[in-house]
């Protein structure tokens, strides 16, 4: 007996009692799911572990579709062989020759669990070690820094062998902590924001402000392309289209330019709290890094805040640009991010946006409006749209999904 398997390691260990099986049930779920295209694959759940047998199916494009999900902390192919020592010496050999590139320094782990079989893990150890040693020219032995460390473990059912292990995107299960609303604009940002929230677990419903006629058609087939990759990560995207033309048209009116962009996410944020109820989500998700533009200072971040009570969720407010981009090139969301179509924002930049904004002025400036901005708030959500978007087919990944890369 000779088969092929993926063993599957699931992430955030220290997830204890109920919610571990939550954890695990909601893995298998999204295995399954990413694997769909596969139908020959077949499934077994250990504790804290998934079995995916292959049969026939390619390795290399199911690890590639590994990588992508949620809460795999890392995956490893398996060839599992009976408990013949002939046999298992010529499947850990195999194993050995299966990697590219050929490791030059190894350690051997044998681990017998079953204890019933006849030989102890040190004699394994020599047994089968030796016999990779004498036939692959080249390979030496490294206990303490190996290339790959070469496992064996004697099991009732079977002997499986690995030789090394590819690092998952880690996180949790997509929607195992929730729901939250990401303010998807077609920047560079809240792409990455909103991958980021998935990894943690968090079901994500877009939300999109447009100026339509301002803002042009492209821009938001951008925000639509956007939503899909991030459906790649998720199964299903649901996007909100928010007309805001009005309310922005009416916040120009205020006379006070250098506040607009203040004024303008305030009343982004009384949309998006407004919808997060009408969807039950418990929290908003931005793409603010702390200090990139004026509307992202902390004196801004503080006033524009105090808008809603929701958790505001800025996963890249630490982070560098740089790190930034190299995610959204990781993610597959790069290149469409920097089309240049304009958004909302760009439309009614002023010169000099307000770094430092007085929350009471900005109150003043608010109450000016009376009833007359609740009721256009109340109008943008009447009139939002919702589309429902599916992942885009494997094939369209952007080449540079290709890029082996680490994730941070
Ligand atoms: P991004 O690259 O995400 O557009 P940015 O650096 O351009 O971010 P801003 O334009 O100041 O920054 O926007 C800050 C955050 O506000 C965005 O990350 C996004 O979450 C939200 N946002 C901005 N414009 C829109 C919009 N038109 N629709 C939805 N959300 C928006
Ligand atoms: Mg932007």
């Amino acid at each position: 007996m000779r088969d092929d398997w993926i063993l599957v390691r699931f992430g955030e260990l220290t997830i204890k009692g109920r919610n571990r099986g939550r954890f695990e049930d909601l893995m298998v779920r999204q295995v399954k799911q990413a694997l769909a295209a596969y139908p020959a694959l077949a499934y077994r759940k250990t504790f804290g572990r998934l079995y995916v047998e292959l049969n026939g199916e390619p390795y290399e494009e199911i690890a590639f579709r590994l990588k992508d999900v949620f809460g795999i902390a890392s995956f490893s192919r398996v060839i599992r062989c009976g408990h013949e020592l002939q046999e298992i010496r010529e499947t850990a050999l195999q194993a050995i020759r299966n990697m590219d590139p050929t490791p030059r320094t190894f350690k051997m782990t044998v681990r017998r669990a079953w204890k019933a079989y006849p030989h102890d893990s040190q004699e394994m150890n020599h047994l089968v070690g030796a016999h990779v040693l004498r036939n692959t020219p080249e390979l030496k032995v490294d206990v303490h820094h190996p290339d790959v460390e070469l496992k064996v473990e004697i099991q009732p059912e079977g002997t499986y062998v690995y030789a090394s292990a590819e690092e998952g995107a880690g996180g949790f299960p997509l929607g195992m902590n929730g729901k939250a609303m990401l303010l998807l604009s077609g920047g560079i940002d809240s792409p990455v924001a909103g991958w980021m929230s998935m990894r943690k677990g968090l079901e994500i419903e877009a939300v999109h402000f447009h100026s339509y006629p301002f803002t042009s058609e492209q821009a938001k087939e951008k925000v639509v392309t956007l939503a899909q990759r991030l459906a790649y990560y998720g199964g299903t995207i649901r996007l909100h289209l928010v007309p805001f033309t009005e309310l922005q048209t009416k916040l120009a009116q205020s006379g006070q330019e250098h506040l607009i962009i203040t004024l303008m996410r305030r009343s982004m944020l009384r949309i998006a709290e407004k919808l997060a109820e009408r969807r039950g989500a418990l929290a908003i998700v931005t793409g603010d890094s702390l200090g990139q533009v004026a509307s992202q200072t902390l004196g801004s971040m503080n006033v524009i805040g105090r808008t809603t009570d929701l958790p505001l969720l800025r996963p890249l407010v630490m982070m560098d640009k740089l790190e930034i981009i190299r995610i959204a090139e990781r993610i597959g969301t790069y290149g469409t991010s920097i089309l240049p179509y304009e958004d909302c924002c760009t439309l009614f930049v002023p010169k000099s946006p307000a770094t430092n904004p007085n929350l009471r002025i900005i109150e003043r400036v608010e109450a000016q409006f009376g009833q007359e901005l609740d009721r256009l708030v109340e109008e943008a959500v009447q009139g939002t749209e919702m589309l429902t978007l599916t992942e885009t087919s494997r094939s369209d990944a952007p080449a540079e999904k290709a890029k082996e890369d680490s994730w941070f």
